[in-house]
């Protein structure tokens, strides 16, 4: 159960999880994934994410190819966040009658990530629906007990890093939605679509931050304001983010102007990059091992410990109020 899809997904799946039996070992629902050890030495870490035609997509504006990528990325991105590696995944669907053409273009887009990521699809549900198309993806991998990234693990003085760009993938979705086709067929459109449809979940990253010491990660699904408040809840403490460092996409700028395209990467969501905190001690040890091609920037700092958590957003050193809502699923 994915713990970070909005503040009304997050109230009901703190209410679902109140009717369970606590666990006595191992990571439940509150983190990018779960995790148990079957044995002594190895950790298996489990996610699940399920995309509803109308609400996740609209098949007018993706193809089945690219949802069926997307499907398994976004589970790839959970696994990313914990520093593990993918494994073997389920694919459940539900489709109208006479969507089997459809059904077998998505799992062609499911096929082609799992071939470059070494995912495995090993079974699943098919059935049929009068209703939207469902696509659901479990997805199990393995980590280093020892080395694994959780959401909790911010420490004060550690220093707030993001992946890549954020917003470019918001930026695109913004673009369907406003369906000018003269913007949408400008070049600067096409990596921002890129963006939305097929994004790249960052598991080299993942793994490297987890073996040079990290402890500390999440997914950006639902924008970086939402994402730094579930780090500074889960760990504790109060980070200051700096909107003045955010690597907001530049085609997003191009196309929608700096405050939009910023609103979008705060807000917005789903671009799968990490969120993630370092103590300046590790900082040559990251970089060491990072892989080729992964930009980081520095975009705040865990200020101090903090019961419950807090966030402060600054602009050209002032504080800014930024809603903490990302994407609302329902
Ligand atoms: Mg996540």
């Amino acid at each position: 159960m994915n713990a970070s899809r909005g503040v009304g997904e997050f109230d009901l799946i703190e209410r679902l999880a109140a009717r369970l039996e606590p666990l006595e070992s191992g990571l439940g629902i509150g983190d990018d994934a779960a995790a148990w050890s079957p044995e002594p030495g190895r950790l298996v870490v489990a996610t699940t994410d399920m995309l509803v035609e109308g609400i996740h997509f609209r098949l007018e504006w993706t193809t089945a190819r690219d949802l069926g990528w997307k499907a398994l990325a976004v589970n790839l991105s959970d696994l990313a966040a914990m520093g593990a590696r993918p494994g073997r995944a389920l694919v459940s669907i539900a489709l109208l009658p006479g969507q089997a053409d459809l059904a077998e273009q998505l799992y062609d887009g499911i096929a082609e990530l799992a071939r470059i990521t070494g995912t495995r699809v090993v079974g699943g549900d098919t059935v049929r629906t009068p209703g939207p198309l469902v696509v659901n993806v479990a997805l199990v991998g393995e980590a280093d007990p020892e080395r694994l990234l959780r959401r909790g693990g911010a420490r004060p003085g550690d220093l707030l890093f993001v992946s890549g760009t954020v917003g470019a993938s918001a930026a695109g979705l913004a673009l369907l939605v406003a369906g000018d086709s003269a913007v949408l067929a400008r070049p600067e459109a096409v990596p921002l679509l890129a963006a939305h449809h097929r994004p790249w979940p960052q598991l080299a990253l993942g793994a490297a931050l987890a073996g040079a010491g990290v402890r500390c990660a999440i997914d950006i699904s639902d924008g970086v304001a939402s994402e730094a408040w579930h780090l500074a809840r889960a760990s504790g403490v109060e980070i200051e983010v700096d909107l003045d460092r955010l690597p907001l996409s530049g085609e997003a700028v191009a196309l929608l102007g700096s405050a939009r395209a910023r609103q979008l990467a705060l807000t917005g969501g789903e671009d799968y990059q990490l969120l993630f905190t370092v103590p300046e001690a590790m900082l040559a040890a990251v970089e060491a091992a990072l892989p080729p091609d992964v930009r980081l920037s520095v975009i705040g700092r865990v200020t101090a410990a903090r019961e419950g958590g807090a966030v402060r957003f600054f602009e050209a050193g002032a504080p800014i109020d930024i809603p903490e809502a990302g994407y609302v699923a329902f």
